[in-house]
């Protein structure tokens, strides 16, 4: 998968794609990711991509003429360009997995007050929201796309099967998880998962689970917040 990153701070990335799973799917090949500064794309020898508002009101605008110049830049058949937005449908792990199968993706990055209407009508395919809240800009939240979508490239957790088991999977959450020592601070490991019954541990890991979801997220089992 190849994956574009429009923003006006590439550096912005320098840590989170330099260490752990991210690293090493860049490092194996299976994900390649490249940056592009909407500011290479201003008009102007200053370099300026934003503006006021029409109609007035406070902070800044990417204008349209450099975000779509930076867009159409990368633009090849079949990319697929998303805008990360808090106006975005929301980012699930069921999203998360279809895009993990997309060949190439155009991620923009908003900042100031967002970018004019008239180029994300034009140019995005998408809105991508990662929650509820706003942010002072869109890198954050194209680090988040990116670290929960390459779970699901095959290669790139050493136990794929681990991805399923995961939260949100089945429509709940991860069960409780414990290892050495057995006794922390007089704290026991729950007797059932050493005794070696995988059928019970099972059946146990699926209950508390349940009971879980039910008490912090009861809106995944269909029920009330
Ligand atoms: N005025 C915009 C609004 O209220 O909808 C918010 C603009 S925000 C300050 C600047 C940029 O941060 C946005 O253009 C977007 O790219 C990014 N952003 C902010 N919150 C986000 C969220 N929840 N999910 C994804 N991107 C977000």
């Amino acid at each position: 998968m190849e994956i574009e990153i429009l923003s006006l701070f590439p550096e912005y990335f320098r840590g989170p794609f330099d260490v752990s799973m991210l690293k090493r799917a860049i490092d194996a090949g299976l994900i390649t990711i490249r940056h592009t500064n909407i500011r290479d794309f201003a008009e102007n020898k200053h370099g300026r991509v934003d503006d006021r508002p029409f109609g007035g009101g406070p902070g800044m605008l990417l204008c349209p003429g450099p975000v779509a110049r930076a867009i159409r830049s990368v633009r090849k058949p079949g990319s697929r360009v998303i805008y990360l937005s808090p106006q975005g449908r929301p980012l699930t792990a069921a999203k998360a997995e279809a895009l993990a199968a997309q060949k190439h993706l155009v991620l923009l990055c908003g900042h100031y007050e967002g970018v004019d209407q008239r180029v994300l009508d034009r140019e995005v395919d998408e809105e991508i929201s990662i929650g509820d809240y706003v942010l002072t800009n869109g890198c954050a939240a194209a680090i988040v796309l990116i670290d929960a979508m390459v779970r699901f490239i095959p290669g790139v957790i050493g136990h794929p099967e681990a991805v399923h088991e995961d939260s949100f999977q089945e429509g709940i959450f991860d069960s409780p998880h414990y290892t050495r020592p057995e006794n922390f601070e007089g704290m026991q490991v729950p007797e059932i998962l050493l005794g070696g019954n995988h059928a019970e541990i099972e059946k146990w890991r699926r209950a508390e689970a349940k009971k879980k979801t039910r008490r912090v997220r009861p809106d995944l089992l269909g029920e009330q917040l």
